[in-house]
């Protein structure tokens, strides 16, 4: 029989298959922090992102953590403790007294996500059949994150996949959901910025599909050096791109939509020259689904490739203009 970490009955083993089962990052952290709870008895347990901020006169740099969840200590203290910075630099498991209790910090290096570090704290500290234990249960959850992280990626470009993007909106959305619930206000919270590269099919065409994929390779990297760590980039099929920008009006999204553009149209594509992108984009609000604000955000992106492309436009701004008509035959916006 399958002992749990205490030595009595439960069964780990099922708990632990849980972890395979997960879809999401996010789901994934949850479903080990759970473990934790339930099988180690661990009473605060929180997993963390590591960020290292590397300062000009500080040999060793500042840590920061951050957490997509409720986080159950307190971040400034954690990074006063010497054991945290031990378990970061070293990655070693590291643990230290807290009153009457022990704290643990686990680092788990991740596959894209950089390192993660699990915390928290126990009554007593673990035997030696509880530490193998939790080391293969980290393993486990690694090999997990790994098979994920192919799972929501492209393998051309490196940026995640319409898979994630999914995941990634309807996390956004129950995010913010809970948030204005408890505030009662609806707000807009980010944009979705549909990219599409103009006439791409030209490229294949005039230099072959090695060029063609270099130029979305050269497009990601672009992305990649123009927004900003925070705002999420995704390749969502062929020669489309998605960003979920952390812009919180229209002014902003435009700026920073058109430095990307430009950037692209100034870029000298090895053998090809130059490429153009046309963009779309549309307000998320709490209250829209997902698949609608993509809609909008498509329609954004065609109104440009029908007015010259190599331009941004906004969905909301497009419908306040009366650009964008409904159709009251079939009831489908058409853009004219
Ligand atoms: P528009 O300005 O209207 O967007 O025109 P376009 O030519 O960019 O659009 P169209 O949809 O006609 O063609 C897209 C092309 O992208 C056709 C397809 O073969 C090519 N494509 C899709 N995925 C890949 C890929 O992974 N690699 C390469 N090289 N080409 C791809
Ligand atoms: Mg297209
Ligand atoms: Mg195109």
């Amino acid at each position: 029989m399958n002992q749990d970490v205490n030595g009595g009955s439960c069964d780990i083993c099922l708990a632990t298959l849980n972890l395979t089962e997960q879809m999401s990052a996010h789901a994934l952290h949850q479903c080990l922090t759970e473990i934790m709870r339930n099988y180690f008895h661990a009473i605060h347990v929180s997993f963390y992102h590591v960020h290292h901020l590397v300062k000009k006169n500080s040999p060793e740099g500042a840590w920061h953590l951050y957490a997509d969840e409720a986080q159950y200590h307190d971040v400034q203290h954690l990074l006063a403790s010497e054991s945290l910075k031990n378990c970061l630099s070293y990655q070693n498991l590291s643990e230290e007294v807290q009153g009457n209790q022990i704290r643990y910090y686990v680092p788990i290096p991740l596959v894209k996500a950089g390192l993660g570090v699990l915390v928290f704290d126990i009554s007593k500290a673990l035997n030696a059949y509880q530490h193998d234990k939790l080391d293969k249960l980290t393993h486990l959850f690694r090999n997990c994150d790994a098979h994920l992280t192919a799972f929501h990626h492209d393998v051309l470009t490196g940026l995640a996949n319409r898979m994630a993007l999914n995941e990634a909106m309807k996390h956004q959305l129950l995010k913010h959901q809970r948030k204005y619930r408890r505030r009662g206000e609806v707000e807009d919270f980010a944009a979705i910025c549909m990219l599409d590269i103009d006439f791409f099919k030209r490229v294949n065409d005039n230099f072959g599909h090695l060029y063609g994929d270099e130029v979305l390779l050269l497009f990601s990297r672009l992305m990649r050096e123009c927004f900003r760590d925070e705002d999420q980039l995704f390749r969502y099929g062929g020669e489309e791109f998605i960003v979920i920008l952390h812009c919180f009006n229209d002014e902003d999204t435009f700026k920073v939509l058109n430095r990307f553009r430009e950037k692209v149209e100034a870029y000298d594509f090895p053998q090809v020259g130059k490429v153009t992108v046309s963009v779309g984009f549309a307000r998320f609000r709490a209250a829209v689904l997902p698949s609608e604000v993509l809609e909008y955000a498509d329609k954004a992106l065609y109104f440009v490739k029908d007015h010259g492309r190599n331009q941004v436009a906004s969905y909301q701004a497009l419908s306040e203009a009366g650009h964008l008509v409904q159709k009251s035959s079939d009831h489908q916006a058409e853009i004219f």
